[in-house]
């Protein structure tokens, strides 16, 4: 029988596929908020993410990750506080007033290969009065914060 690579246990129906041919069950694709970027992943990828998230000693939701003990970060991937070089937070106003495009942080990070990584917070047009709208500003300015302090 096949079972969750993440926690062992029997896969239900509801369950992803990585790149390797290994299975994550629907309850672990939710607490770690795995969903369609399982099937581009290794096996060692998901268990190196899970890991980080139960080690991490700050997050904002599923956003960031930190953990200060290791002195790393997680975003997309894993990464050391000294490789933050410079981060910003962008926020694409929509001509129609009241309304935000996008909403992102940009990091450059000392890696020649992938310099830029993004947090994407708003990626369609959103009302800012919207509830929606005011807990990714809310998101993205926590995380810019602690992009500030483990920079330093
Ligand atoms: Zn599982």
């Amino acid at each position: 029988m096949k079972l969750c690579l993440v926690c062992n246990n029997k896969l239900g129906w509801s369950k992803k596929r990585t790149s390797d041919k290994k299975f994550v069950c629907s309850k672990c694709l939710k607490k770690y908020g795995m969903k369609s970027q399982v099937g581009k992943m290794t096996s060692g990828e998901i268990t190196e993410k899970t890991k980080f998230i139960d080690e991490a000693t700050c997050n904002v939701g599923d956003y960031l990750y930190v953990n200060e003990n290791t002195k790393e970060w997680m975003a997309d991937k894993i990464y050391k506080f000294e490789d933050i070089v410079s981060f910003e937070l962008v926020e694409n106003k929509a001509s129609h007033i009241g309304c935000c495009e996008a909403l992102y942080i940009k990091i450059t990070v000392n890696d020649m290969k992938n310099p830029v990584i993004f947090i994407k917070f708003i990626t369609r047009m959103t009302y800012t009065n919207d509830k929606v709208y005011k807990k990714a500003l809310v998101d993205a300015n926590k995380c810019a914060s602690i992009l500030e302090i483990i920079s330093k």
